[in-house]
């Protein structure tokens, strides 16, 4: 996908609207809403599993992560990539409006799940505190955090290594897309040899296993294993590289202020 064409289109078309841009340093509670569309609300496990896995992969020490359900839109597509792309949950969030129902935006990440589908790229898309993905039906059969994690691969919480299959890898690509909201870049991700297996975590995803995708190393400087013939995994932890950046974010959005006031 052309992110930076995509990019330059919406930067120019998007105003923030009531909101503005904030600094906030330290950032002591990151604040993540989760939203639904209409037929994403209908899994009625999708939002718990949403809502558990983000609590536990984004509790870092050097800040407490809230997670909080915002409600149910009406969004004209369930395309994960679109909806947002396009500009649409975008200026519903900045706008603090989407059809009939108020958007009470959180500060960092406001997280729109769709619909839908997950097969073709981009399913999913990320701005500076704003992402969205599809695959809201997937997300519903993921098991809970812990018997997936905890208990099987490997036991290893702090890796979360799982297989590839469709719900693990939409629940990564939720991630990568917040990864984004934060600030987070491609190369802030990477593929590690676990065992027999080479692991893509969220920021790099499914492209380290792209033999057209050219980037060999994160921009921490770490190489990234090769994949040979190697069973594929994914993490669904954030690579250090990427929590040492989230570790400087001091983002943020929330009311506009008039000057003078
Ligand atoms: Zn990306």
């Amino acid at each position: 996908m052309n992110r930076r064409h995509v990019l330059g289109a919406l930067g120019t078309a998007t105003s923030l609207g009531t909101l503005a841009y904030a600094t906030r340093d330290p950032v002591d509670t990151l604040e993540i809403r989760l939203w639904l569309s209409e037929r994403a609300a209908t899994y009625g496990t999708a939002r718990r599993r949403v809502l558990e896995y983000l609590g536990r992969l984004l509790d870092f020490e050097f800040w407490t992560v809230d997670v909080s359900l915002g409600g149910t839109i009406s969004v004209s597509t369930e395309d994960g990539a679109l909806v947002t792309s396009s500009g649409e949950w975008p200026l519903a969030v900045t706008s603090g409006t989407v059809g009939p129902g108020d958007i009470e935006p959180a500060s960092d990440v406001n997280l729109l799940v769709t619909d839908g589908q997950m097969r073709r790229a981009p399913t999913g898309y990320g701005l500076p505190h704003v992402a969205s993905v599809g695959g809201a039906r997937y997300l519903d059969s993921l098991e809970p955090f812990d018997d997936l994690v905890g208990t099987g691969a490997d036991g290893d919480v702090e890796r979360s290594i799982v297989p590839v299959r469709t719900p693990t890898r939409t629940m990564q690509v939720l991630l990568h897309e917040i990864g984004h909201a934060l600030g987070l870049h491609h190369d802030h991700g990477v593929a590690f040899r676990y065992g027999d297996a080479v692991v893509a975590t969220p920021m790099i995803s499914t492209y380290a296993f792209d033999p057209t995708y050219d980037v060999d190393r994160s921009r921490c400087g770490t190489g990234f294993a090769t994949l040979d013939d190697h069973e594929r995994r994914l993490s669904l932890a954030f690579s250090r590289c990427a929590r040492r950046e989230l570790r400087t974010y001091t983002g943020g959005i929330g009311p506009r202020r008039t000057i003078g006031e």
